[in-house]
């Protein structure tokens, strides 16, 4: 298809992290080593490199200045923009790089809790945020459907970020299968299908409820690096009288993207972001934000 960049000429992707050093910085250092780095046009605070190069040893990602972080990925706490001083909950958080991106951008103020259910998971998470030196983060180990969201803990969250576990389906390896033709047809279609992908569904459906509970939720994030209908519009779909009901309304986070989901619902082909065209992962964004706060908060 014309839209997709063979793989192994997409660029390299990190994301600096702006709780240590600047960009500015890590184009000096890394144009030491004659690099070409240029900066993202969409997403604050990421570079691209040339494909292939291999950066898990550089002293930039061993001490936390630098995360290994695509594009996509890297667009989700972004989407949410939480405000330096709110209280933040990233629902499935480990590796934690979306969790300390969200530090990153919150300045290291206010609160982020990040919970993760799987006990290795959680230990990589307790390391990547410690690398990240993130100062505002409280790490829960448990199952997030388990929270309540009435415990005085949780009833000021003002932000959510779901990024649950998903079929991976848009993980570039295995991209290419499910994208061509056509993601809905084909191989790809009986694969969206499978019994793996409606349990991971009906679970991912379960979670975006549960972020809607929280009493004081203003903006929620519901992201995969699916790239399966059954994982993201049908997910959104199937929650979205109950948002409304709520006052939230679907939100439009990077308007000048232009690769968007399917118009399976009013306004899905506006509010889904199908990464196509990246290295690392296809992923969603799917923003609901409290429709109150359309008019007074920027976005
Ligand atoms: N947001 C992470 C990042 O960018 O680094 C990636 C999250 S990964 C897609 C999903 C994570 O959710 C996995 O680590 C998984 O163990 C965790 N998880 C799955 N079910 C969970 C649950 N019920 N409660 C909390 N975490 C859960």
């Amino acid at each position: 298809q014309k839209n997709h960049i063979p793989v192994a000429c997409k660029p390299r992707y990190i994301r600096v992290n702006t709780l240590k050093v600047d960009a500015e910085f890590v184009i000096q250092e890394l144009g030491k080593a004659n690099l070409t780095i240029s900066r993202d046009d969409i997403v604050p605070d990421i570079l691209a490199l040339a494909s292939g190069i291999d950066l898990h040893d550089h002293p930039l990602v061993l001490n936390g200045s630098i995360f290994l972080q695509g594009k996509a990925s890297s667009m989700v706490a972004v989407a949410l923009s939480p405000e330096p001083g709110w209280k933040v909950l990233d629902a499935c958080a480990a590796p934690g790089n979306k969790t300390a991106h969200l530090a990153a951008l919150m300045r290291g103020k206010g609160k982020i809790i990040a919970c993760e259910l799987n006990e290795e998971r959680f230990r990589t998470l307790e390391e990547t945020i410690y690398r990240s030196g993130a100062p505002n983060v409280d790490i829960v180990h448990g199952d997030f459907l388990d929270i309540n969201s009435r415990d005085p803990l949780f009833k000021e969250v003002h932000a959510i970020l779901l990024d649950p576990s998903c079929s991976g389906s848009g993980i570039s390896a295995q991209r290419l299968d499910h994208l061509l033709p056509s993601y809905g047809k084909g191989k790809g279609a009986d694969a969206c299908n499978s019994e793996r992908v409606k349990k991971l569904a009906a679970f991912q459906t379960k979670a975006l409820l549960h972020a809607l509970s929280f009493p004081a939720v203003e903006r929620v994030v519901y992201s995969t690096c699916s790239v399966y209908q059954t994982e993201n519009e049908d997910v959104i779909k199937s929650v979205l009288p109950l948002a409304t009901s709520l006052g939230f309304e679907l939100a439009t986070p990077f308007p000048e993207w232009h690769h968007r989901g399917l118009p399976v619902f009013d306004g899905g082909e506006y509010s889904s972001i199908p990464i196509k065209q990246l290295p690392s992962m296809t992923l969603r964004v799917l923003l609901l934000k409290h429709i109150q706060l359309v008019f007074c908060l920027p976005f």
